[in-house]
């Protein structure tokens, strides 16, 4: 965000003060600036699985709501603002179901459904937000004082079989596809699909849709793929990746996660890890049968009654499944893992391929967000662990958008160039 107007000017001050007041941090050098760099830098967060919020009955995204309140969500366009954030990638998100003809045509309607939800949301609040499908529009709609919403879609089950749906989702505003999600598809094999042991890695469909997205110069992002699949998206594509949510495996060896080889080969295709506020992924949890048991059934519910947490359309439902969520998490807690696990994440990867192959994919509204970084309004606390680690102002840009928006620009340019 820039300073441009004296409402801004107020609302920086008062996150400054806001900042200095937090008892958990000293304010001394670089961390004193910290609140300042992140205004200035253009701060973006490639994933979070907020469309599924604008489906819901009775919340709007343009209504601000309170941080940790029942229902509230992660973010809201209001929210986002106080938060610093500029720009965000909004995940058309569909669950893996059947591969069959009547299973991808639901999945398409699904996503169809879901884009049109975010064409709504423009066209409700050109004032607040604008529809971004380029590191350009980012920018303008930053100066603007407006959120900058990109789209990407969050498992390639939607595209079927039929080559002229990567066209369409295109023309939708499409600028990622993460090729599959926590199960096997048409275009890869997933990083956790536990009913077929074998890694198939892309598959011969897959390779078309690869190509297709490099023509079209749509991101491909490798998180939750398998590693098989990664490897063999890596050796194909000819633009550089994201991996749009994910952790590094060296610290948390959750199959979600890169591995140093991942890492190292993702540095030479010149693309980005995005890393992922996931608790469990930032920080292994300790085994608890009991909990994971009580989870388990609670989702076999959700799936079996609704099809997932997204086909919860009646607000009491909802309410009363999340206080079940909520009654499990009191029930068998777990530690809390905080900004500064996640920022050991930064370090590592930092130190083994660079400041230039890092950013930050929150996962907000699909179960992102950490001890002291609950909500999008809590995003500067990530921002002064930074700084308070050493890092520069412009290694902090990089991370919070740079890196990412570069990899962007150049599998645009690629795609033009063919
Ligand atoms: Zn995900």
């Amino acid at each position: 965000m820039k300073i441009t107007s004296f409402s801004a000017q107020v609302l920086f001050l008062a996150a400054l003060l806001a900042c200095a007041m937090a008892p958990a941090f000293a304010q001394t050098g670089a961390e004193a600036q910290a609140p300042l760099w992140h205004e200035r830098a253009l701060t973006v967060d490639t994933h979070c699985d907020t469309p599924f919020k604008l489906l819901e009955k009775g919340w709007d995204i343009g209504q601000y709501h309170k941080t940790g309140e029942r229902g509230s969500g992660c973010q809201d366009l209001p929210r986002m603002k106080e938060g610093g954030l500029d720009a965000s990638f909004f995940a058309v998100f569909v669950g893996q179901g059947p591969r069959t003809p009547e299973g991808h045509a639901r999945a398409k309607e699904k996503a169809a459904t879901i884009l049109d939800a975010m064409d709504a949301m423009y066209e409700k609040y050109p004032a607040l937000c604008g529809r971004a499908l380029t590191p350009a529009d980012a920018r303008r709609l930053e100066k603007e004082g407006k959120r900058a919403i990109f789209i990407g879609m969050e498992n390639g089950y939607p595209i079927g079989r039929d080559p002229g749906l990567i066209d369409y989702f295109y023309r939708r505003g499409v600028r990622y596809v993460t090729l599959a999600h926590t199960s096997d598809n048409d275009i890869c094999d997933s990083s956790t699909d536990r009913r077929d042991p074998e890694d198939r890695g892309l598959s011969e469909w897959g390779k078309q849709v690869l190509w297709r997205l490099n023509d079209l110069g749509v991101m491909i992002d490798v998180s939750h793929v398998s590693d098989r699949s990664f490897h063999d998206v890596l050796a194909l594509t000819r633009a550089p990746v994201i991996a749009s949510h994910s952790c590094a495996r060296a610290l948390s060896d959750h199959p979600r996660n890169l591995s140093d080889d991942m890492l190292r080969a993702l540095k030479k295709n010149g693309g980005v890890i995005q890393l992922c506020i996931l608790d469990d992924y930032v920080k292994m949890p300790p085994p608890n049968p009991k909990r994971e048991q009580a989870f388990a059934e609670l989702f076999k519910k959700v799936d079996e009654t609704y099809g997932g947490w997204g086909g919860i359309k009646d607000k009491a439902a909802r309410d009363k499944l999340e206080a079940e969520y909520d009654a499990i998490q009191a029930r068998f807690p777990q530690p809390p893992v905080y900004v500064r696990d996640a920022v050991d994440h930064i370090d590592h990867i930092v130190r083994l391929i660079g400041i230039d192959h890092v950013g930050i994919g929150t996962d907000f509204d699909g179960g992102g967000g950490l001890a002291d970084c609950r909500d999008v309004t809590e995003l500067r606390n990530i921002t002064i662990e930074l700084a308070r680690r050493g890092y520069t102002e412009e290694q902090v840009g990089k991370i919070w958008g740079g890196n990412a928006m570069r990899v962007m620009q150049q599998v645009i340019d690629l795609a033009q160039k063919k």
